[in-house]
């Protein structure tokens, strides 16, 4: 099982260094995922290779075209037929949660589009792409932080991926409650603040009783 990440982008050096370290970077050395970074003003026709235009109906900044997203995106489907969801990375889209991670996962490829200035030519997710995804409900200045938490999320819920199973069994039901419990490691006292005893007698089942008790449900929005 693999997966492909083609991330459409005006700054394709962002993603390098993340995709390269730690565990993405290991994933992809594997051949378990694919990153390709795509600089979307490759597929720009005019000499200044323009990637956003004033938005019709006047208003403050600049918007994305859609002609080289449009090309850029035709140009990753036109390499080979395999199972792909296209995204567009947008304050407005629905919010990424760990099911959307699981879900995706099962894609053979994941397109990415990540916007800038004042946003994207709504064409793009009208006719484009298949969903629009947020983050938070926050505004970013770019959809590149966006389109690596994606990427992140999704990448170590590939089989193999993960050194432990187990982390990723209890969160592969898009279920975060499991996972949620608090964790301590070594030195036991530390300016007087306690590992809790249950933790450290080792009685698994009373241990699973504890976590159980304390899991927190984090992916809960907070009032
Ligand atoms: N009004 C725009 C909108 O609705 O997305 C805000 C534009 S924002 C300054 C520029 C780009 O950053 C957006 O096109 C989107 O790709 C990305 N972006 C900003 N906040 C985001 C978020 N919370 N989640 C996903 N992408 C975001």
């Amino acid at each position: 099982m693999f997966m492909k990440f083609e991330i459409i982008s005006i700054f394709p050096e962002i993603f390098h260094s993340y995709f390269e370290t730690s565990i993405l970077g290991r994933a992809s050395k594997k051949n378990l995922v694919y990153y390709t970074i795509h600089n979307l003003r490759d597929y720009t026709k005019d000499k200044h290779k323009t990637v956003d235009d004033t938005p019709y109906g006047g208003g403050a900044g600049m918007v994305m075209k859609v002609e080289p997203i449009y090309d850029n995106v035709q140009s990753i489907l036109d390499k080979e037929t395999i199972s792909t969801r296209s995204i567009l990375l947008s304050a407005k889209g629905r919010v990424f949660t760990q099911k959307d991670a699981l879900r995706l996962s099962h894609y053979k490829r994941i397109i990415l589009i990540c916007g800038r200035y004042e946003g994207v030519d709504e064409r793009v997710s009208q006719y484009i792409t298949d969903e629009e995804l947020s983050v938070g409900p926050y505004v970013l200045t770019g959809g590149e932080l966006p389109a690596m938490i994606v990427c992140d999320a999704i990448t170590r819920l590939i089989p193999g991926v993960l050194g432990n199973p187990h982390s990723l069994q209890e969160e592969s039901q898009g279920d975060l409650y499991d996972a949620s419990y608090p964790q301590y490691t070594k030195p036991e006292i530390f300016h007087n603040w306690n590992v809790p005893r249950t933790l450290l007698e080792g009685n698994h089942a009373e241990i699973e009783k504890w976590r159980k008790a304390n899991a927190r449900l984090k992916n809960t929005p907070q009032q």
